[in-house]
């Protein structure tokens, strides 16, 4: 093939992505609207819920927790994530971005954060992978049949769905309606995995649809809880009773950051919260630093960097404490 040939066909695909982001963004305003991004469709989970289940977690949440596993699930729009590790330095990326704005630094080829619209030419010219769009538009009917593929596991596991995030609850309420709707008919189990904060109508209309809802509980000092997640609990704390009223499923679950909510003041005035509440069940989840590459791949700063899980003999310290007020608990999702 000819230079001029491969150039034409070269430009031809830029042209066509740059129609597919305007198209995308067409669309999402209009029926898919702004929310309701997918970044990750997880099959075969297990820690969500009963039996294997599939779990979609979806981009925007209100909170920014300082231990954040999925960075890249904050914002409600999409963005490119780029991995230096992967990156040989070949600059095809710079060749093919329509907004020309890939620069080589030392070697490298970051992401343009003013420029960038996230249209995802770079990845698809990337050979390596180095280059990922996190924040993929789903129709309802495309979510559908992603999740449809798995409805075996879903019978013979006694599993399910997962909606995670980010934050379900903050996503747009028609979409989501329709999906718990389409889920109920074919009988498909589906479990909300939420933080808890948004308008308690929202929790009151997907209600009938849900099985379980996985609630996290992260402190109940209300400044405590400005300081590490960006918001304070107060709604949370309130949608929490008024679920547990309304005879929703609770799995509530808190994630333990060894001197940030581990001392036995910080448990005790949980366990004080959580003893009138009618749950399934309470799951302590050690903090883990998993994700933590990903801050740099989105050129975000990771505030964890010296966080660490209690040890193994203070987390059966604090179950103790909670066993002492009749809550079932267990170590572990
Ligand atoms: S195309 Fe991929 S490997 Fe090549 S410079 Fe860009 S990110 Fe690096
Ligand atoms: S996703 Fe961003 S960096 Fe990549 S080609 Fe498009 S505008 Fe350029």
């Amino acid at each position: 093939m000819k230079y001029n040939q491969i150039k034409l066909i070269i430009n031809l695909h830029i042209r066509y992505k740059s129609f597919k982001v305007h198209y995308n963004e067409f669309c999402r305003k209009g029926k898919v609207t702004m929310n309701n991004l997918i970044i990750n469709i997880q099959k075969y989970s297990i820690h969500d819920g009963n039996g294997i289940r599939t779990t979609v977690f979806f981009k925007g949440c209100p909170l920014e927790c300082t231990w954040c596993h999925n960075p890249e699930s904050q914002s409600y729009s999409a963005a490119m994530m780029y991995n230096s590790e992967k990156c040989t330095g070949c600059g095809r990326c710079a060749q093919v971005c329509p907004q020309k704005g890939i620069v080589e630094k030392d070697g490298l080829f970051p992401v343009p954060r003013d420029l960038c619209d996230a249209c995802d030419t770079c990845a698809d010219f990337c050979l390596n992978s180095a280059r990922e769009k996190a924040g993929q538009a789903y129709t309802q009917e495309e979510l559908m049949k992603e999740l449809e593929k798995d409805k075996m596991f879903y019978e013979e596991s006694g599993g399910g769905i997962t909606l995670s995030g980010g934050e379900v609850m903050t996503q747009d309420m028609d979409y989501l309606m329709g999906i718990l709707k389409t889920c109920h008919k074919k009988g498909y189990s589906v479990n909300i995995d939420t933080c808890g904060h948004a308008d308690y109508s929202r929790f009151e209309r997907v209600l009938p649809y849900v099985d379980t809802f996985l609630y996290d509980i992260k402190h109940m000092d209300n400044d405590k809880h400005k300081e590490l997640t960006g918001l304070g609990n107060e709604l949370i704390l309130s949608n929490l009773k008024k679920l547990n009223q309304a005879g929703a499923k609770i799995h509530l679950r808190i994630p333990l950051i060894e001197g940030l909510n581990t001392s036995d003041e910080d448990i005790t005035d949980m366990a004080e919260f959580i003893k009138d509440l009618k749950i399934v069940k309470l799951s302590l989840l050690e903090y883990h630093s998993i994700g933590n590459s990903k801050y740099d791949r989105i050129d975000m700063e990771y505030e964890g960097k010296d966080y660490k899980a209690p040890t193994q003999e203070r987390l059966k310290q604090i179950k103790n404490i909670f066993e002492n007020y009749h809550i079932d608990t267990k170590i572990g999702g």
